[in-house]
């Protein structure tokens, strides 16, 4: 068997083409939507999210500016220029670039974004939301990853999810977002004994660990669609992920590569949930 591969990026270029008639619809009503990425530090891969960021916000036509801040920046001068946003009506969404220098408060910067503004889906009330099913903004890789499945048709009602990776912004949400969606779902993380005992039972596999290589062609079943959300550079610059590709894809039905998988989603999804904000806004403003 040789797997189908999923093309996140065509899925991700037809969506963000999709986006253009709700930014124009919103544009009759005088609004356009806008973001606000607080980039604080010099961390190079976090400048390189950013620049893209911004680029595909302009692309549809959504107003968005980075703010970069320096590493030295306190609590409370970044808190501020967060509740700053928070009231600025021309922003439906605010983001700010993770990771953050270790004196940032993180938890509390992540709460005092506005729920309503919170595009990246991780203030407690989204988080919380996932679990009782009310939550505004869904997390924007696991987000990807459930359209991703719904667009190739994969059932995932009763299916055995198996995720790798039990992060706060992948593994945790994919799993409440998964059992919503009525699949039954177990969560693997670096303490777990003997990964592969798990992760052959998975009808779908999806692995968010951040280890090159770490799922290889035993530990999967066959038949298996299987989701690589990793991204890590190797020794020569090539970006991988946590799945061994050439390996994995003659045994799985279907599978995502890196990059071109679930990466050019998480993007698309953060432009959906900007443009949602704005329509939300509207619609409680008319
Ligand atoms: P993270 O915060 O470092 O979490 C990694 C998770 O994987 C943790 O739960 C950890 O377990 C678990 N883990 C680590 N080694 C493991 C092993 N050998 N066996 C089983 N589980 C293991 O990382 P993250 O932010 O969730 O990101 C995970 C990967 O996805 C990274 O490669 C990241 O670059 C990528 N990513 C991609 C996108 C995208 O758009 N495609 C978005 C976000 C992240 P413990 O909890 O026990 O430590």
């Amino acid at each position: 068997m040789t797997a189908k591969i999923i093309d996140g990026l065509a899925l991700a270029k037809a969506m963000r083409t999709g986006f253009a008639d709700r930014v124009g619809a919103l544009a009759r009503h005088g609004v356009t939507p806008g973001l606000a990425v607080l980039l604080v530090g010099e961390d190079p891969a976090s400048a390189v999210y950013v620049g893209r960021k911004i680029k595909a916000c302009s692309a549809v036509g959504i107003r968005s500016f980075a703010e970069h801040l320096p590493v030295s920046v306190g609590n409370a001068e970044l808190l501020g220029r967060i509740v700053e946003l928070n009231a600025d009506p021309d922003m439906h969404g605010i983001l700010v670039q993770l990771p953050l220098p270790p004196h940032i408060d993180m938890p509390r910067v992540l709460e005092t974004i506005s729920a309503e503004k919170d595009v990246d889906g991780f203030h407690l009330y989204n988080v919380g939301g996932l679990v009782t099913g009310s939550t505004v903004f869904s997390p924007c890789t696991p987000y990807g990853v459930v359209k991703l499945l719904e667009h190739e048709g994969i059932p995932v009602e009763g299916q055995n999810v198996v995720i790798v990776g039990a992060s706060n912004i992948v593994g945790k949400p994919m799993a409440l977002m998964l059992m919503a969606r009525d699949a039954t779902v177990s969560i693997c993380h670096a303490k777990t004994r003997d990964l592969a005992q798990y992760t052959i039972l998975a009808d779908i596999l999806v692995v968010a660990a951040g280890v090159p290589g770490l799922i290889v062609p035993q530990m999967v079943k066959q038949g298996a669609v299987v989701i690589d959300v990793g991204i890590n550079r190797l020794p020569d610059g090539r970006i991988t992920g946590d799945v061994d590709f050439e390996g994995v894809r003659r045994k799985a039905a279907a599978i995502t590569p890196v990059p071109g998988g679930v990466g050019p989603m998480t993007v698309t999804m953060l432009l959906e949930n900007t443009i949602k904000s704005a329509e939300r806004r509207l619609a409680l403003a008319s």
